[in-house]
């Protein structure tokens, strides 16, 4: 089975963000950046897959030379290959359309995500890719079964799970609880240098949309209280949710 993931690099979750001068980008220095949690779980059901159906698991980024770094986290972790879509500033749409174009001459029989990446949140990824692609795209995958030529895809939903069947090839972006994603071990560290890791140049259409401004939240809104007022069971809920959705560590 050819599979493609898609990854992105991010800012590490521990990392302190400022905003740059120009007042509507994020300053790097200091930045630590890691590969997308949300597409670890990607790239781990994309290494059992292949080790079930054999084939080959290929990575791609797009982004400048230093995305390079996320390529190799994939690559340590099992990946076969890596492509390297070289861009400056982009919008989601422009990272989306330059993913097709390099995509489309792969054809892959399954091309996997992660659900968000953590650090602009967009979530239109794999909506896009599908649209542009013309493939069939589940969401919010916390399981997959590929069956011939049929993938099942369990969706997390409001309140339960979904079950939904596609035709491959399709598009699938992975949720917590798709899978435990392994550590790379030292020696596949070493491995990953080895690996091959193509290079292509991007060429993004206008961008259709601009950061106007940005900003860090409001220090006084940091602190949040969940008041129990006689019913437990209800704030323990808020609060999971809470940090489940907002502050994003469970
Ligand atoms: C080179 C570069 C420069 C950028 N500069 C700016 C900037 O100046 N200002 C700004 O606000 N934003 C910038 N961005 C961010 C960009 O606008 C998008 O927000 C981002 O690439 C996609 O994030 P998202 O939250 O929409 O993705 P989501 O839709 O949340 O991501 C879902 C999944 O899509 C995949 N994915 C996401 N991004 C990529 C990628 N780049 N390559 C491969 N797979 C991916 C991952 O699997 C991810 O889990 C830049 C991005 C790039 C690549």
């Amino acid at each position: 089975m050819n599979i493609l993931v898609c990854v992105s690099q991010v800012p590490d979750t521990t990392t302190r963000i400022n905003v740059a001068a120009d007042g509507k980008s994020m300053d790097p220095a200091g930045v630590k950046f890691i590969l997308n949690p949300y597409d670890e779980l990607a790239v781990e059901e994309g290494l059992r897959l292949r080790d079930k159906h054999k084939g080959e698991v290929t990575v791609i980024t797009v982004g400048a030379d230093s995305a390079k770094e996320a390529l190799r986290q994939a690559l340590a972790m099992g990946a076969d290959k890596g492509i390297l879509v070289k861009a400056d500033k982009q919008d989601s749409f422009q990272v989306a359309e330059m993913l097709a174009a390099a995509i489309m001459p792969l054809n892959p029989d399954l091309i996997l995500l992660g659900k968000q990446s953590i650090d602009f949140d967009g979530m239109e990824m794999a909506p896009m890719l599908s649209e542009l692609l013309n493939l069939p795209c589940a969401t919010v995958a916390v399981g997959l079964t590929i069956d011939g030529t049929t993938a099942k895809a369990e969706k997390e939903v409001e309140g339960g799970r979904e079950v939904i069947s596609l035709t491959m090839p399709c598009i699938i972006a992975a949720q917590k609880g798709l899978n435990d994603p392994r550590y790379p071990s030292l020696p596949n560290i070493m491995k990953a240098k080895q690996k091959p890791i193509q290079e292509i140049v991007g060429t993004p259409s206008a961008a259709r949309t601009a950061i106007v401004g940005m900003t860090k939240p409001d220090k006084k809104r940091a602190n949040k209280i969940v008041k129990a007022d006689g019913d437990a069971n209800a704030a323990a809920h808020e609060l999971a949710r809470l940090l489940h959705e907002e502050a994003k560590v469970i």
